[in-house]
């Protein structure tokens, strides 16, 4: 079975088939995250706008690549909630006038399922029940996948997300947008004990904090500002890295050994980390948990992903109507 997965969340426009949820046959991504960068952030408008010029041809493109045409797709899944809702609007009106068109099935697909879903992409022999922390620019979660179409929330960040986290560090550092590769790359040649940053505590066994941490990365430029001398920027990068991705890691982990879980998994755009790969890598082993990681090319966002879980929300028969509307919250565990 083949489905179109069509993406368009945030900045990036993207489409990709994938046959049975798990073999890629073409993943296309425009972004617009260049001209985002001029202004340190995504700025919506600009972004539901670069969609409506792009989707036509990143949708074309994705069938071509894949030697395709509309009528060998058997559905065409779309992501419908959480995000920008002028940015999840062009791909939810667009995937209906094509399912209308071409007389096909409409699968609405929520982007963090996606991410998840990415996992299936990289790990043919994946399979749920798995525990899967998922952090990308708007949400740190760590989830049971029970089945999938099934989710269990233990725990999510109380204020900032850990990507907003990157991104709002590197403003503070002078480092370009996006932040978290900004940061992972400022600190490759840091000192990760130069600056002792905190631990923030939090209500909740497995839920995260991170603006704490954010405004004590500014309070360290602030402070060298008084002195009139300034950060030693790698090694701040390094120390803040070091800090998120420990906290990170340390509760998917303490989740994992409370439920005995045998698939430890990461996700979304954070997944990137080489930091936070190694921490989960290294610990969930001393568990004796098997890790799952996903490709680089799959953390952040893109069709495929959305391919992947279209197909298993497609036979688990979750359908919609043309009257299908975006949303710009939902959590994951939607019924
Ligand atoms: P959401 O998925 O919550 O709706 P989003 O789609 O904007 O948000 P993603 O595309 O999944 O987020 O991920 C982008 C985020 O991942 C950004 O905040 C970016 O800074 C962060 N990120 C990307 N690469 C890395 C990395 N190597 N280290 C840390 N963070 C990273
Ligand atoms: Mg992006
Ligand atoms: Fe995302």
């Amino acid at each position: 079975m083949i489905i179109l997965g069509i993406e368009s969340t945030c900045d990036e426009t993207a489409a990709a088939l994938v046959e049975d949820g798990r073999h890629l046959l073409s993943n296309v991504i425009s972004t617009s995250v260049k001209e985002q960068a001029l202004y340190g952030g995504v700025v919506p408008e600009i972004a539901s706008r670069r969609h409506c010029e792009f989707i036509s041809a990143t949708v074309k493109k994705a069938l071509l690549d894949a030697g395709k045409t509309i009528d060998d797709v058997d559905a065409v899944a779309v992501t419908f909630a959480p995000g920008l809702i002028g940015a999840v609007l062009v791909g939810v009106n667009f995937a209906k006038g094509l399912a209308y068109s071409a007389n096909k099935p409409l699968v609405p697909v929520h982007h963090l399922r996606g991410h998840i879903a990415a996992l299936y992409l990289t790990h043919p022999e994946l399979k749920p029940p798995f525990l899967c922390l998922v952090a990308s620019g708007g949400h740190s979660h760590i989830v049971e996948v029970q089945d999938y179409t099934h989710y269990h929330i233990l725990g999510h960040t109380v204020d900032d997300a850990a990507g907003e986290a990157f991104d709002k560090v590197a403003r503070t550092l002078g480092l370009p947008y996006p932040g978290g590769p900004s940061v992972a790359n400022a600190a490759k040649t840091g000192n990760p004990k130069a600056y002792r940053l905190p631990v923030p505590h939090v209500d909740g066994k497995y839920n995260v904090s991170f603006s704490g941490l954010k405004t004590a990365v500014l309070n360290e430029v602030n402070k060298a500002q008084m002195k009139g001398e300034e950060v030693n920027v790698p090694d701040l990068a390094a120390s803040f890295q070091d800090r998120i991705a420990g906290i990170l890691a340390e509760k998917l982990l303490l989740a994992a050994a409370d439920t005995g879980a045998k698939q430890v998994c990461l996700a979304g755009g954070v997944a990137a980390n080489g930091r936070l790969r190694q921490l989960v890598n290294d610990g969930a082993q001393k568990l004796g948990a098997k890790v799952y990681l996903p490709e680089l090319k799959f953390c952040g966002d893109n069709g495929a992903m959305i391919a992947a879980q279209g197909y298993y929300q497609y036979i688990a028969g979750h359908t919609a109507g043309l009257e299908l509307n975006g949303l710009p919250t939902l959590p994951i565990d939607y019924e």
